[in-house]
């Protein structure tokens, strides 16, 4: 970069300060001015020091969440009016729901992160095995009508207050992000009741909806299922 001849310079400060008129930057042999002068044109332009960054925010420190994008290898989930099977639409939003919780510190384990089979016991027992905070299973959902919508999240029948807060939690966090969610339901479904840590699941939407299998398809609605589910999980954990 160029040193700026003095006037200039001057006449920036000025312009910075909110003084821009001509007539002002003429009156410049200002003695109260020109002391800063020496110290900016000597300021070596390849090394200016970056502002200092605001403390991080790690709502989530010590907290150990698993991930569990549902199906995966021979097993494709649920195939809907959409070209995206249920295995890639849950894949997408699970790694993108990774980075989001490990920004706020928490510590995350995936069951998955590639087009492969893992049992449904081995996904509980990994729950187990790291003493989850929380087991959270993405899904996406299939019904005959097609005209069904809508986030729906499960927890076990008789699942613990850490489970059903937890749910609340992301189905309104959901809502608040403009994403149609059917609520709270019950379910037995393996991933939630083969282990004893609290555990919910998220069936992000409807693939035989033609709408919505557009939208899970994209990964802009992923990652906005993704930053919602985050943000639930973040005040389900929150003081
Ligand atoms: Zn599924």
């Amino acid at each position: 970069m160029k040193r700026a001849a003095p006037v200039t310079l001057a006449a920036l400060l000025l312009a910075a300060s909110g003084c821009a008129s001509p007539s002002v930057i003429r009156r410049l042999p200002d003695p109260t001015i020109t002391p800063p002068r020496p110290r900016i044109s000597r300021a070596p332009v390849a090394t200016p020091r970056p502002p200092p960054r605001p403390p991080p925010s790690t709502p989530l420190a010590g907290k150990v969440i698993v991930v569990d994008a549902g199906h995966g290898g021979h097993d494709p989930g649920a195939l809907g009016v959409g070209p995206v099977p249920e295995e890639t639409v849950n894949l997408g939003v699970a790694l993108k729901l990774i980075p989001f919780l490990e920004q706020r510190g928490a510590q995350v384990i995936a069951t998955r992160t590639g087009d492969r089979f893992v049992a449904l016991d081995g996904r509980a027992r990994m729950a187990e095995e790291a003493r989850a905070d929380l087991f959270v299973s993405i899904h996406a959902d299939a019904c005959p009508r097609s005209s069904v919508s809508g986030a729906t999240i499960y927890v076990a029948r008789g699942a613990g207050g850490a489970s059903r807060r937890a749910a609340g939690s992301i189905a309104a966090a959901l809502e608040s992000s403009g994403i149609a969610c059917r609520g709270v339901r019950k379910a037995g479904f393996r991933v939630l009741v083969g282990h004893s840590r609290p555990a919910v699941l998220i069936e992000c939407g409807y693939l035989t909806n033609y709408h919505e299998a557009r939208a899970l398809g994209t990964s802009a609605y992923q990652a906005r299922l993704a930053e919602a589910i985050a943000e639930g999980i973040t005040d389900h954990f929150g003081p």
